[in-house]
């Protein structure tokens, strides 16, 4: 089955959806995107998705080429017509193809560029690694200032992949002025004596949305929360970890630079709250 994607307006065929050489995206990464997790043909927290692009947008002063209730058709039908049961819809709207290259931003009037695509992810919820773990390594975070908005500029995170798989690991958790700050494409999280510990929000970080619902469920589950930052080695010694994200959910982290973390298997608390999250947001997915 081929599959349907969605270009500036257009439902089209994947290998007939084009973008100009000179949209901003591809020449100065000057674009954002979300990711939005599909179970059982449903969208899982699309309101925070719609909320957090919005924001993206307006901190990069660029316009939305699309109403949010068009967005959410637009998502609901790329479900459809793939047929998505489990998966991903990647989302990316960029400052669209001015007529040449140029640092400064071009007129208002250059329409923005927007494409979604499915990811197909059959056993996305029931993944076999969640039951395992996974293992990281920490490296410097040599990233932007603003991590806050959520754009196209990976490529510091794909090195980080690619980092750690040289060093057989799965991740990488990322150091700055000896804490942690995320995950290459996730929030992290340790848990000490019962309380759940990640890094407060600010513009270090992004401010994921399933970082927001996970710490809604924990504290309504009377679990014990601490936003602060944390260092490497207060995760070595911790009795559990796990990272947070939209295609992940919630994953155990069971080793951190070749040391086992707890009993180097997936803890408690993180095995809880992945079933809690996947329970509670199956329920209200739209
Ligand atoms: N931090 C970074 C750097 C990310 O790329 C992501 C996923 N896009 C996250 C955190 C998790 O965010 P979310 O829960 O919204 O997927």
């Amino acid at each position: 089955m081929t599959r349907t994607v969605y270009v500036n307006g257009a439902y089209l065929p994947e290998n007939e959806a084009t973008v100009s050489i000179f949209d901003r995206g591809f020449l100065f990464a000057d674009g954002v995107y979300e990711v939005t997790s599909v179970l059982d043909g449903k969208l899982i927290d699309f309101e925070g998705h719609a909320i957090r692009l919005a924001r993206s947008l307006s901190e990069l002063a660029m316009r939305s080429p699309i109403e949010k209730a068009d967005l959410l058709e637009v998502h609901r039908e790329l479900v459809r017509a793939n047929r998505i049961e489990e998966g991903l819809i990647y989302l990316q709207i960029t400052r669209g193809a001015a007529s040449d290259r140029d640092f400064a931003y071009p007129s208002e009037d250059t329409p923005p560029t927007i494409v979604l695509f499915t990811q197909n992810k059959p056993g996305l919820a029931d993944s076999p690694v969640a039951k395992v773990g996974i293992k990281v390594i920490s490296i410097a975070d040599q990233r932007w200032g603003r991590r806050d908005i959520k754009t196209v500029q990976l490529l510091y995170p794909s090195m980080g992949k690619m980092m750690a798989k040289a060093a057989g690991c799965d991740d990488a958790w990322m150091v700055e002025d000896g804490a942690v700050t995320e995950g290459t494409s996730n929030n992290a999280y340790i848990v000490k004596g019962g309380k759940i510990i990640t890094r407060h929000l600010s513009n270090d970080i992004l401010h994921g949305i399933t970082r927001a619902a996970v710490l809604r469920f924990a504290r309504e589950a009377q679990m014990e929360v601490e936003e602060r930052a944390f260092t490497v080695a207060e995760a070595q010694g911790a009795d559990e970890a796990f990272f947070t994200s939209a295609s992940a959910f919630v994953m155990p982290v069971v080793e951190l630079d070749g040391q086992a973390i707890g009993s180097g298997t997936p803890g408690p608390v993180a095995t809880r709250l992945r079933e809690i999250y996947l329970d509670e947001s199956r329920k209200v997915a739209i």
